[in-house]
């Protein structure tokens, strides 16, 4: 639903393209965007929220286990440092830290918020948000709605940001930010994470999905919550819009990203049939009870204990069982150590990797899930319904009578764009940044449920310095109608030549390469042979023909959508060369150690450098002694 256009006649576009002005647009409408565009509508601005599918579509719906939140309800010990340490323990201490400790201390308030605007949690006995056991989580704490709770929170987030009259624009793809040159007004003083200032954002430029004509965006404040970048794997859990656009955008508008080496594998995706491997299976089973066994029956995870785990994690069938069945009913007792079947996802992705690589595995090439016979049918379809009937519909599988065969999936990347951990802005004045797209708070591998609480901390922190920011600007930036005609020129372009090869095939090569090449475990070698591969690849596209005229062409919105995946992978595949040693999600059997010395101490960094790709080291920022302290104490 488009806003009325800008009438005024200038040599900056607007004249010639369809323009729309607001003093913030959000880019994408994911639970972060919109948490971040009610905010700035709070502030009584202007807001343009914009997003390539149909409001309610995005991959933040598919959400199944739950939001991640130290309310304390079934077990009153926890509490925001608790969920800190274990968040910066699965992180394996990559973490912004400060990221971390803001997350932990507003997920509670953002939850109840959720509740108080209307979304229906289960609940407890008594009354309160019920919360579940999940992976790495030392205590139940991911409040849920079922396995369905992406749906509720985007029901919810919808219902409340749209009565604030903020503007959407729906099948609107966004492909190039744009900018004015210099500090914008800035300080020029480096920002809280050590990123010097560029460019200042005036807006964005983008394209009607249905009628492929082109619109510009004039805004004081831009937010990207463009989500994650799984479909540059061939086995992932993502959405189709999952094509890494945020992190493009930011990156070519000079931003940088961070962490990129680390994407995260969910061990439990289906693996059969092949019409659905990489459909994602919940880590909710697990929490609920489910074990991990090979072919023959063992439950394996004991056998994968990390050292790092090895304290608090039970190394017998019966000390696991007896957790699960005290910690469900909200009686711990501290003698009692977690079933390894919650281990961070990780280790357990790995686990099965190894399983399945010893001959182990399951007939289509994964593990087994057993839930059948740790809960009753009528749990199973009341905790878990949808997990119930997704096995039902794609497998012809009664998860409450047979286990499910599950194996790795590329699901979430804890690397994107690299913001200030106090406000999210990058180092272009003005743009902001939260949610997937956003890098800093999980370190080297993001806990279950803990993205939820992400989205809603860091979407509503984005969106009120997005506003702050428009509000101390008195005008709208004027645009570049250069920078303008360069992106529709580079849009149009694959409908100029006369041949050239098709992108659908392009993006499965894509998915190959990095499936093979940069996927779960690494070596040096089969990562640059990945680099060769992207860069044959990125040559190419850049001869993509596409036939037919701009209404509906999929084939022109999958070359679009080619630049971004070629830059998300090319900066995780050099991200991932770079970084020589194993930790959390990046495995390389050439450094299968984690280093304790120089790689504990940097995060790695990539930056557009003319037309190539620069990657560097960043010290981590130094954690103050109190917080230290926290984690430290137990
Ligand atoms: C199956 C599944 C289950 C999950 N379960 C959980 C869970 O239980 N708990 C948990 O914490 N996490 C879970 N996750 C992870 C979590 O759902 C995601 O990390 C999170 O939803 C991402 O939200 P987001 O707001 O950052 O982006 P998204 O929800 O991905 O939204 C992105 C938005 O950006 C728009 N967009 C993208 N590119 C453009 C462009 N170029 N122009 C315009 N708009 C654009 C899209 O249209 C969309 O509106 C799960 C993930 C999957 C796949």
């Amino acid at each position: 639903m488009p806003s009325a256009q800008s009438q005024s006649t200038s040599s900056d576009g607007s004249a010639r393209y369809e323009t729309h002005e607001h003093d913030v647009i959000i880019i994408g409408a994911g639970g972060a965007g919109l948490r971040a565009a009610i905010e700035a509508s709070a502030l009584g601005l202007d807001v343009g929220l914009i997003c390539k599918s149909l409001l309610g579509k995005a991959h933040t719906v598919m959400a199944e286990g739950g939001v991640a939140a130290a309310l304390g309800n079934v077990e009153p010990k926890d509490n925001w440092k608790v969920h800190f340490r274990d968040t910066m323990k699965g992180g394996r201490y990559l973490n912004q830290w400060r990221m971390a400790q803001l997350h932990a201390m507003e997920a509670p308030d953002r939850v109840n918020e959720l509740e108080e605007w209307g979304a229906l949690f289960d609940r407890t006995a008594d009354g309160r948000i019920l919360q579940r056991n999940f992976g790495g989580h030392k205590y139940p704490r991911l409040a849920h709605v079922g396995d369905r709770t992406g749906l509720e929170m985007i029901r919810t987030l919808q219902q409340h940001g749209i009565h604030t009259g903020m503007k959407v624009y729906m099948e609107c793809t966004v492909t190039r930010l744009l900018t004015t040159p210099g500090s914008g007004g800035g300080s020029g003083a480096p920002g809280a994470s050590g990123q010097e200032e560029g460019d200042a954002v005036a807006g964005a430029f983008g394209y009607w999905r249905e009628s492929g004509r082109f619109v510009l965006f004039r805004a004081k404040a831009v937010v990207l919550a463009t989500g994650g970048i799984g479909r540059a794997f061939q086995i992932n859990s993502n959405s189709w819009e999952c094509t890494g656009d945020g992190q493009a955008l930011a990156y070519l508008a000079g931003a940088e990203l961070m962490d990129m080496e680390f994407m995260q594998f969910h061990p439990t995706g289906m693996v059969w049939p092949p019409s659905v491997r990489g459909t994602l299976i919940t880590e909710g089973v697990r929490g609920e009870g489910g074990t991990l066994r090979n072919k023959d029956q063992k439950r394996i995870m004991f056998d994968y204990i990390h050292p790092l785990y090895a304290n608090e994690t039970a190394p017998t069938e019966e000390e696991a069982d007896r957790w699960l069945a005290l910690s469900t009913s909200g009686k711990m007792d501290k003698n009692v150590r977690r079933t390894p079947d919650l281990l961070p996802r990780d280790i357990v992705a790995r686990a099965i990797h190894a399983e399945v690589k010893a001959g182990r595995g399951s007939p289509h090439g994964g593990v087994f899930l057993d839930i059948a016979t740790r809960r009753t049918a009528a749990d199973i379809k009341r905790k878990l319904p949808a997990m119930y009937h997704q096995f039902k519909e794609l497998g012809d599988v009664d998860i409450t009578k047979e286990p499910m065969e599950v194996g790795p999936t590329a699901h979430y990347t804890m690397g994107g764009i690299r913001v200030d951990p106090e406000t999210q802005q990058t180092r272009v004045r003005g743009l902001f940044a939260a949610g997937e797209c956003a890098a800093g708070m999980h370190g080297a591998n993001r806990l279950g449920g803990n993205s939820l609480s992400d989205l809603l901390v860091f979407g509503r922190i984005a969106g009120l310095h997005a506003g702050r920011h428009a509000k101390e600007r008195s005008g709208l930036p004027s645009l570049d109608l250069g920078q303008i005609e360069d992106a529709a020129r580079e849009a149009l372009a694959p409908f100029e030549r006369s041949s050239g090869p098709n992108p659908f095939a392009l993006h499965e090569e894509l998915k190959d390469a990095m499936q093979t090449y940069v996927g779960i475990i690494r070596t040096e070698e089969d990562l640059s042979e990945g680099l060769r591969r992207l860069e044959a690849l990125r040559e190419r596209a850049g001869t993509i023909r596409i036939d037919g005229n701009r209404h509906y062409n999929a084939g022109w919105h999958e070359t679009i959508d080619m630049r971004n995946l070629l830059i998300v992978s090319e900066a995780m595949a050099r991200a991932a060369v770079l970084r020589k040693e194993s930790r959390g999600a990046h495995a390389r059997d050439d450094f299968p150690d984690t280093d304790k010395e120089h790689f504990a101490k940097v995060n790695i960094v990539s930056r557009k450098h003319g037309d190539t790709m620069e990657v560097r080291e960043v010290p981590l920022p130094p954690i103050p002694g109190e917080i230290k302290q926290v984690l430290e104490e137990e």
